[in-house]
């Protein structure tokens, strides 16, 4: 059913779980999900023929198959909100007078968050609709990593990969682009949602359904994260666990065992939301996994 592991090389894969998986947007569902974990270094992967093809990431379909819509606009619309999230996870690395790439950059929200501090930006996106707007802002733009890298090598100081490692068809080459495109010393920071996310403990019978979906082939937690940056070169510094979500969302989950996208909830305010997320942080359940690595010197 699974090849030999892209990442370990070990064919010993057991089935974690079968069934209903995300298709796309809001309550969009597939039926036949099917998902393995590697008996060698544990990342889970989803079954090749429930995969959305790799080949139309540089469509506008993908992108509706993301539940992101097709303009800039839709796209900053469900990316700035997230952006607070990415630089708590990149503090206290500073990006004053650096130059940073942004891999999978969208139409470009995280840049224009930081664009005033870095030296100089390279943004890194299949989306042709993304990349005519990258470029009217005035980024300079590759479609592909190993395009930059090919243009470019060796001259990136600080490079930032958010919720993208997930989809592709190989994590350890992906990364190795980005490799030969950091400066010896340089840093890459990878984001990923967590295997570990507390949600898939608490409810393994209801929040599987939503945490597996079509468009992420991956499923990584901080081992096998750390094992795919090592394969490619990278020394890892540090992983760190960012939750985005407050307490009101998994306190919604647990109460009606679906998602209702309920943000807030009467008696759960910030204070609520900081100990709960302080809390998940520092126990490796959080949402989001960051893994910062070094290419060495
Ligand atoms: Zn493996």
């Amino acid at each position: 059913m699974f090849d030999a592991c892209e990442i370990c090389g070990d064919t010993g894969w057991s089935v974690v779980y079968e069934g209903r998986i995300r298709a796309g947007g809001f309550g969009q569902t597939y039926e036949a999900g099917r998902v393995g974990r590697c008996g060698g270094c544990g990342v889970e992967r989803l079954d090749e023929a429930c995969s959305i093809d790799s080949a139309a990431y540089e469509s506008e379909a993908y992108r509706a198959a993301l539940g992101q819509g097709l303009s800039t606009e839709a796209f900053f619309a469900h990316a700035d909100p997230t952006q607070l999230q990415n630089l708590t996870a990149l503090w206290p690395l500073s990006l004053r007078g650096k130059i940073l790439a942004d891999i999978g950059c969208g139409a470009g929200s995280f840049l224009d968050h930081v664009s005033g501090l870095a030296a100089e930006i390279i943004a890194i996106e299949p989306t042709p609709l993304y990349r005519d707007s990258l470029g009217q802002r005035g980024y300079a733009h590759f479609a592909y990593a190993s395009d930059a890298a090919a243009a470019r090598p060796a001259s990136v100081d600080i490079a930032v990969t958010f919720q993208v490692i997930e989809h592709v068809s190989d994590p350890v080459g992906f990364l190795r682009d980005i490799h030969a495109l950091l400066k010896p010393g340089g840093e890459i920071v990878i984001a990923t949602p967590n295997r570990a996310d507390i949600l898939m403990t608490l409810l393994p019978d209801e929040f599987p359904a939503f945490y597996y979906r079509q468009v992420h082939r991956w499923y990584f937690a901080a081992d096998s994260l750390r094992l795919c940056a090592e394969k490619a070169g990278f020394t890892v510094n540090e992983e760190r666990f960012v939750h985005g979500f407050g307490m009101a969302n998994a306190l919604s989950w647990l109460r009606d065992r679906k998602p209702t996208g309920h943000r807030t909830l009467p008696g759960i305010d910030r204070t609520a939301d900081s100990q709960w997320r302080a809390y998940l942080e520092a126990t490796g359940q959080a949402d989001t996994l960051y893994l910062r690595a070094r290419r060495p010197l």
